[in-house]
């Protein structure tokens, strides 16, 4: 049966009507289950007016009252997770268990933030003048906009919303196209929880038609982007008529570096995981991996058998590690990376295929592939994959180690494994990245800052810094009579 699902303008769900519908497709069979309405031009006026009609009243709460409202809202998200999970699973294609755990990763941001709302204190400076003081207070931005996509559709919506909320401003999302269902069943929970009309608002459709007007409006106060670097250009252009305050959270290209002194098993595991997890469509997946040469050849062959215990499947029906990648385009990119290495030298290690059988007949499955022999002439190593393909390349000092990880447009985020604090404190300083994970594979977590340098980006989410991004600083100054 086919799901209809609607958008969220000022309260009210609104279905397609006559409106031009989006289509929802199943990576794993090809098949379209759902359609959603496509916001017109008139949709994304009524969702700023709504949103600024709503942010008086919303931003004059306390934060207390805010943050029941999301712990409220984080409950029923909780509660919702298995239901919330499938959707993700069929229009992502992630394993289930994968879309559950990210789900509930939402619930925790809308809780993390509600109570980071109340720890908002500003601050007293003394003066040089008798009877004066400055005071800093923050003050809610006004009516925020977030665009985010397909990869994380929950967890990076979550982050807006959260730091949107609960600082006081209200909110229009602009969902991804390809995974519009399971970020409106999340907004859902927000107005299930009692989250008044226009407070947070949702729509689908182009992100030409709809980024645009929401960056060009005079209404949004600040934009919250996270996608690739060429479309977050685009947002900044959009933006400056406006003087919108910005944060990018751009795309990436991560390097790891592994020490001839590290513990190889937990070096292994981690490259298999932040590589091929969500078929490496991850901001902060491995995209290349340096090693010291001692070492190369043991880790290449240990990453190659764990990499083949990988199961793939459709993640709704089998319990495997992958599912197939969100996008048939996706899976055109992989390949032209891959075709591009070999012309150019690189040797396939595995995988560099689909997957033989008949339930891989049909849906966007891809082998996880390792690249050997490759260089920095070659896609794979300068450009996002945005896919489950990884170079593999030897250095022979931590000097060229260093120069090989710097030498990217990008710095999100980079990977180093060693037993020597003093080697991991050097890689931490010297790699240019707005994060560095030492010894383990997750850069991100929800109370430390994350953002990106360079191509990759600025400004933060997670953290207080997430929720400062929706904050003016107002100093008032202060004599007393
Ligand atoms: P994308 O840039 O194509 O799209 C991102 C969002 O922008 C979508 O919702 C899209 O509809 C919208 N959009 C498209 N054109 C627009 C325009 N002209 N104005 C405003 N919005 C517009 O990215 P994608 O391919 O969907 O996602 C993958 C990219 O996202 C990768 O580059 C990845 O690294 C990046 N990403 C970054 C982070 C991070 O935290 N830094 C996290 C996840 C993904």
């Amino acid at each position: 049966m086919m799901i209809r699902e609607k958008m969220l303008i000022g309260g009210n769900w609104v279905d397609a009507g006559d409106r031009e519908v989006l289509e929802v497709v199943n990576p794993a069979t090809e098949e379209v289950f759902a359609v959603c309405p496509k916001a017109t031009r008139d949709d994304v006026e009524a969702a700023i007016n709504a949103a600024n009609e709503a942010f008086p009243s919303w931003s004059n709460l306390t934060p207390f009252k805010r943050g029941e409202y999301l712990r409220k809202a984080s409950e029923i998200v909780r509660s919702r997770s298995r239901d919330i999970a499938e959707m993700m699973t069929m229009e992502q294609g992630k394993p289930l268990k994968e879309a559950e755990g990210e789900v509930i990763k939402g619930a925790d941001i809308l809780r993390y933030y509600a109570e980071e709302g109340e720890r908002v204190y500003g601050r007293i400076i003394p003066n040089a003048e008798a009877n004066t003081e400055s005071r800093v207070i923050y003050q809610p931005i006004g009516v925020a906009a977030a665009i985010s996509p397909w990869n994380y559709p929950i967890e990076l919506l979550a982050w807006k919303v959260g730091g949107a909320l609960a600082s006081g401003c209200t909110i229009v999302a602009k969902l991804p196209s390809e995974t519009p269902l399971s970020p409106l069943a999340f907004i859902r929970c927000l107005i299930d929880a009692g989250v008044p009309a226009g407070v947070v608002n949702a729509l689908v459709g182009s992100g030409a038609v709809i980024g645009p007007m929401l960056l060009e409006s005079p209404i949004v106060k600040k934009v919250a982007f996270t996608g690739s670097t060429a479309v977050g250009k685009d947002v900044l252009k959009n933006s400056a008529d406006t003087l919108k305050r910005t944060s990018m959270e751009l795309g990436g290209s991560l390097p790891m570096v592994v020490c001839k002194d590290c513990d190889m098993e937990a070096a292994v595991a981690g490259a298999v995981r932040r590589s091929f997890r969500n078929m490496g469509q991850i901001c902060i997946a491995i995209n290349r991996i340096y090693v010291d040469e001692a070492v190369y050849e043991e880790f290449l062959e240990r990453f190659r058998e764990a990499a083949e215990k990988l199961t793939i499947g459709n993640g709704l029906t089998k319990e495997c590690d992958l599912g197939p990648m969100c996008t048939r385009s996706g899976v055109e990119k992989a390949i032209e990376h891959i075709e591009d290495a070999v012309k150019k030298g690189a040797k396939v290690v595995c995988g560099g295929k689909r997957p033989e059988g008949e339930e891989y007949r049909k849906g966007y499955f891809f082998e996880p592939t390792i690249l050997r022999d490759v260089n920095h002439s070659m896609l794979v190593m300068t450009e996002e994959t945005f896919g489950p393909v990884v170079g593999v390349m030897p250095f022979k000092d931590i000097d060229e180690a260093i120069a090989l990880a710097n030498d990217s447009v990008y710095g999100l985020a980079a990977i180093v494994y060693t037993n020597s604090l003093s080697l991991a404190e050097r890689l931490a300083r010297e790699i240019d990245a707005g994060n560095v994970a030492i010894n383990n594979v997750d850069a991100g977590v929800i109370n430390a800052p994350y953002g990106g340098w360079k191509d990759s980006g600025f400004g933060h989410e997670h953290g207080p810094e997430g929720l400062y991004e929706y904050l003016n600083i107002k100093h008032v100054r202060v004599r007393y009579l």
